[in-house]
């Protein structure tokens, strides 16, 4: 099997009322690793898209009035699918995202729990029966599934992000429409062909690829059929669709940007603190919306944690995903590459010094980890989202301006703190503004737990038991009993 070799069953149309459509058009989809293209997908227009609306809104009739137990075995068919196939479906996000092979093992488990997950989740919807304080009335609080859910995912877990949506949306009865990135079309159309297999009747899942997401969205957010719109995305893009739901007064779930702060309190364990800074940090080779992005360490543990942090990741072998010994794959694209390397210019322009703790193999898009010392809190890597294997470390003395730091920023998706004890790192993370705190560890993400972050990072949450509310109406009966 040549390493390009994709999976057999990987489609390569557009999904439309059940259907493979192949369009005129077509779109290759490449891998970051070697930079060859992998194969060519469908191209989808604006009425391809409102096929694909049109089919779902059709679906939505039946699908919605289901029993929740059906729809419910349909997800654990599509877990079970998933979990006995979990390496066509990691095979397929390291060919085209360029992760690391455990990465994407990882993702295609963590994307399969969403199935299971929300399969359990489907028939647990609770509604509400109450008197009113003076008994007049009885009041009765049912939700309903809200119709046809737009959803768009972006390329850093094409398949998480797409399962993260698609559970919780079918869980309560909506159908949809999913447009996944264009660098990683072609792990969302695996799943839709698992979910096909699973049983999912036609017209309920709808997938569209293309070269113009602006236009096709734009149509799509303009239909009257279109009742819910889920991003997963930039902060950037996200203001853009916001302004677009607004004219139709759309809810909208946003999953945004962030700019997670990492603070190495006074008195932490140093080495639980780098084990777990290499997990915030590095997994998916730094490309995460949770991924830390900024080192703050008190003084007193600086020297140790930089000199252990800097070997650990100069221990990691670099290379192409597919190889499973590489602990660090390609970024996405040579374009995402070379704007993390511009970060870094721009930070060595202002005075740091980065330095690269290994060599990148020269083709493809790979990048080198990066550690910078003595980091000027406000210089540009603290303010951007680096999204590749930067590491940025600013030493503080006290713990109030590290919590002030943590908080300088108009994201609030995720912060990590370690301290001394569990105690001490909850009352630090009830004063930092983040959707979420990992305390004492690296990482935060479970289907069970609701992701979504404060501020600029996003409006409402995904997983938990949050999620299928994302997808249903809540409805309030006024009964004379
Ligand atoms: P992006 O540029 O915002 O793209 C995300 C998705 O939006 C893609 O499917 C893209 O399609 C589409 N898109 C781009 N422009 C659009 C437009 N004008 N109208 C409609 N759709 C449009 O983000 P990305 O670079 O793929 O992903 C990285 C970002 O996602 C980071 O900021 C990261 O933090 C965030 N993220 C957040 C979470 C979370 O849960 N909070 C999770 C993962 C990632 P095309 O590819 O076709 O342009």
């Amino acid at each position: 099997m040549s390493v390009d070799t994709l999976p057999t069953r990987t489609p390569t149309g557009l999904l439309i009322g059940g259907e493979w459509v192949q369009s005129p058009a077509r779109l290759p989809v490449s891998n970051p690793a070697t930079l060859a293209t992998l194969v060519e997908i469908g191209d989808a227009t604006v009425s391809d898209a409102l096929a694909a609306v049109a089919s779902a809104h059709d679906a939505f009739r039946t699908w919605s009035q289901t029993q929740a137990r059906q729809r419910a075995e349909i997800l654990r068919r599509s877990f079970e699918i998933m979990t006995a196939e979990v390496e066509d479906c990691a095979r397929l996000i390291v060919l085209e995202n360029g992760k690391a092979w455990r990465d994407a093992m990882g993702e295609a488990v963590y994307a399969a729990e969403f199935f299971r997950w929300f399969s359990e989740e489907a028939v647990r919807v609770q509604g509400d029966f109450r008197y009113a304080p003076n008994r007049d009335k009885t009041i009765i609080v049912d939700h309903q599934p809200m119709g046809v859910a737009y959803m768009i995912t972006p390329w850093n877990f094409p398949a998480a992000m797409a399962t993260r949506k698609l559970a919780p949306a079918f869980a309560a009865g909506c159908t949809a429409v999913l447009k996944p990135a264009g660098e990683t079309p072609l792990t969302a159309l695996w799943v839709a062909d698992v979910m096909q297999r699973a049983g999912l009747p036609a017209g309920v899942l709808n997938v569209i690829t293309t070269s113009t997401s602006g236009p096709v969205s734009e149509a799509i957010l303009a239909d009257p059929r279109v009742a819910t719109l889920s991003f997963t995305g930039s902060t950037y893009v996200g203001k853009l669709l916001l302004e677009q739901t607004a004219r139709r007064v759309l809810p909208s779930s946003m999953e945004l940007g962030g700019n997670a702060p990492f603070l190495v309190l006074e008195g932490a364990d140093v080495d639980k603190a780098v084990e777990g800074a290499m997990i915030a940090k590095m997994r998916n080779g730094g490309s995460a919306c949770t991924a830390a992005n900024r080192f703050y360490v008190h003084e007193s543990l600086v020297e140790a944690f930089s000199t252990r942090f800097s070997a650990a990741l100069t221990a990691l072998r670099i290379g192409p995903g597919i190889d499973q010994g590489n602990d660090l794959g390609a970024m996405v694209s040579v374009k995402e590459r070379d704007k993390i390397l511009d970060l870094v210019g721009q930070a060595a322009a202002e005075g740091a010094e980065p330095i690269a703790v290994s060599e990148a193999p020269a083709h493809g898009a790979f990048i080198a980890p990066h550690i910078v010392r003595d980091v000027e809190h406000g210089s540009t890597l603290t303010c951007n989202e680096i999204f590749g294997p930067i590491a940025p470390i600013v030493t503080f003395t006290d713990q109030d301006e590290a919590i002030r730091m943590a908080n300088d920023t108009e994201y609030g998706l995720i912060s990590y703190v370690y301290a001394r004890d569990a105690g001490e790192g909850i009352r630090v993370a009830r004063r930092i503004e983040s959707g979420m705190v990992a305390i004492n560890r690296g990482i935060a993400s479970d289907p069970a737990a609701p992701f979504g972050g404060m501020k600029e990072s996003g409006l409402g949450r995904e997983g938990g038991f949050a999620g299928i509310h994302e997808f249903l109406e809540t409805q309030y009966f006024a009964v004379d009993l």
